[in-house]
Parts: C-alpha cells; sequence; structure tokens
C-alpha cells in the first residue's frame, strides 16, 4: 500500500503547536509579527499573500502587508525594508516575489536584516545553511516543510541516496543542503538534477527519495522511479481542465496516477508540499521572535 504523505493534515498540526507557542509568547508580552512586502499585481502572489494572512491570523500572528503598485519607485521599497528591519515590533520580513520587471530581486533581498529574514533567501541564511559553521539561519520553508513532512511520516533520510530535480535557490538546492547535513534529518547522499542533466531517468531510477521540483507538469513518470521510492512533488501547475469549472486544475511535477502505484510513499498535488510551506512559514516567524530576540 502507498503511504499518501498528507500535508494538509501534519500542516495543521504543525499551526496548531505553532497557535500554542505564540500564546505562550503573548502571555510573556510579545505577539510575533510578520510584514509581507507586496509589490505588484501578480495574480498567483495576490493567493500566496492572502493564505499567509489567514495561517498567521489563525496562529495568533499579527500580519501586516504592505503593498505598492508595479510602477513604484524602487527608493521607496528600499526605504521601508531599512525601516521594517530596524522596526522593534516587526519579527519577520518577507518581499513575495517575483519582483515586476526593473527590481533586481537579489538587490531588495539583501536589504532585509538577516535576523528578520523568514523566507531564508538572504545569503547570510542560505551562506550558513550550506556552510553550516552554526545553526543561526532560517531555512527556506519549502525545503523545510519536506525535511518535516518525512520526519513526522518517520521516513528514515540517513544513508538514503536523495535525487533532487531542480536546482532553484529557493526550493532545490537548500533542500539539497538539508538532505547533506549531519544528523538525523540530514546525512543522505544527494544527487542533483536539472535541465541540461543528461539521462535524467538513469539518475531518478537510482533515487531512494526522489524530490520533484522543476515547474514542469507530470515531467516525473512510472518508468523514471524505482519500486518502493519515497516521491516528494513541489511542483504547482495549472494545466487546462475542461471538468473543471475554473478551465484548469492543479498537478505537480509527478505523474501522480502512474507513480503511485510503484512509489512507497508520495505527497500529492495539492495537499502535500503546499501547506507544508505555509506552515513552517509560521514557524520561521516563531524562530524569528524565540531565536533572534523578544523584541517589541
Ligand atoms: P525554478 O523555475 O526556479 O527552477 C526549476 C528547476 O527545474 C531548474 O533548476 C531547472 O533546471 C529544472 N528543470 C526544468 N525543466 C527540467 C527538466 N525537463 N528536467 C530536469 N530539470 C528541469 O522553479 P522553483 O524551484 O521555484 O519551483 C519549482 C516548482 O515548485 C514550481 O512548480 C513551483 O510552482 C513549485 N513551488 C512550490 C512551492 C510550494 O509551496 N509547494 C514553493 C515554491 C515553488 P535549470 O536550472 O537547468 O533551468
Amino acid at each position: 500500500m502507498t503511504l499518501i504523505l498528507d500535508g494538509k493534515l501534519v500542516s495543521k498540526q504543525i499551526r496548531e503547536e505553532v497557535a500554542e507557542d505564540v500564546q505562550l509568547l503573548i502571555k510573556q508580552g510579545v505577539t510575533p509579527k510578520l510584514t509581507v512586502v507586496l509589490v505588484g499585481d501578480d495574480a498567483a502572489s495576490q493567493i500566496y499573500v492572502k493564505s499567509k494572512e489567514r495561517a498567521c491570523a489563525k496562529a495568533g500572528i499579527i500580519s501586516e502587508t504592505i503593498k505598492y503598485p508595479s510602477d513604484v519607485l524602487k527608493q521607496n521599497v528600499i526605504d521601508k525594508i531599512k525601516e521594517l528591519n530596524n522596526d522593534n515590533s516587526v519579527h519577520g520580513i518577507l518581499v513575495q516575489l517575483p519582483l515586476p520587471e526593473g527590481f533586481n530581486e537579489s538587490e531588495i533581498i539583501e536589504l532585509i536584516a538577516p535576523e528578520k529574514d523568514v523566507d531564508g533567501f538572504h545569503p547570510i541564511n542560505s551562506g550558513r545553511l550550506t556552510s553550516g559553521i552554526n545553526d543561526d539561519y532560517f531555512v527556506p520553508a519549502t525545503p523545510a516543510g519536506i525535511i518535516e513532512i518525512l520526519k513526522r511520516y518517520k521516513i528514515e533520510i540517513p544513508g538514503k541516496h536523495v535525487v533532487i530535480v531542480g536546482r532553484s535557490s529557493i526550493v532545490g538546492k537548500p533542500a539539497g543542503m538539508l538532505f547533506l547535513r549531519h544528523g538525523n534529518e540530514g546525512d543522505a547522499t544527494v544527487t542533483f538534477c536539472h535541465s541540461k542533466t543528461k539521462n535524467l531517468p538513469d539518475i531518478t531510477k537510482t533515487a531512494d527519495i526522489l524530490v520533484a521540483a522543476t515547474g514542469k507538469p507530470k515531467l516525473i513518470t512510472a518508468d523514471m522511479v524505482k519500486p518502493g521510492v519515497v516521491v516528494i512533488d513541489v511542483g504547482i501547475n495549472r494545466i487546462p481542465s475542461k471538468y473543471s469549472e475554473k478551465g484548469y486544475k492543479i498537478v505537480g511535477d509527478v505523474d501522480f496516477d502512474e507513480v503511485s502505484k510503484l512509489a512507497s510513499a508520495i505527497t500529492p498535488v495539492p495537499g502535500g508540499i503546499g501547506p507544508m510551506t505555509i506552515a513552517m512559514l509560521l514557524k520561521n516567524t516563531l524562530r524569528a521572535v524565540t531565536v533572534f530576540g523578544k523584541k517589541e
């Protein structure tokens, strides 16, 4: 029987745990606050920001979204981030990506104070994750969600061959760095694949744990996996569907129907890594308060 790794269920548990911890902080006089900076009118970003706001509200975290039109002066955004860095009532700052044309995303991300960078995209945070020199960093929420769901389902990682298809700096690469860390949640042997990888199926077939983060609908098919593989599907892709009122449906990067027949465990899309990502963002916001100082 294939185990369905239920991200909705696990993320609910995590959100409840966060909510309990938030109540303890509130009793100590600190209410965690997350500020999201949203530039432009990208439809998917608006939806993501709304769901982050809802999740924060349910967990007792104050959330604030600062919205700018896409033609805002870059300097206004820069000034706002600097102001938020110095605002002790704000514990976490997140700039919703993608930014409109004309913005250099890394320039903006590097302005965020690393101790408030709850997305974990600042080079200080990604550098600390990669170098392993200390634990004072934020892990990006999606890769953190991958490790957390495996942990909650007691799926062993040490010694496993983890193949990651996708090398983005927000998913593929940091996920690989987490699997590579020393300890029970890491100690894996990691292989990265990308669009220039030759013989992708030959490599994916050697995976004990296969992570797909490509943005290519149903790229991973049954002939690309070995029986018993654990599959983590990060992809969120819209494909046309005449059966849906909206005219589209959401699928992952894995052909779920076929691959799930061979896998020992698999995350569904939707309902897998998506909800885990938001739960881990809440955890990072809590960490911004508890690890990086109770400021108000
Ligand atoms: P990017 O577009 O930044 O990266 C995609 C990666 O996939 C690249 O490394 C690319 O290779 C690789 N790739 C593309 N096509 C192929 C192919 N045919 N064979 C092998 N590798 C390929 O995407 P993201 O990492 O940002 O996101 C990946 C997916 O995850 C998307 O569907 C996105 O929507 C989803 N996502 C989901 C989240 C969630 O909360 N569940 C959060 C973030 C993303 P190359 O580097 O060579 O171009």
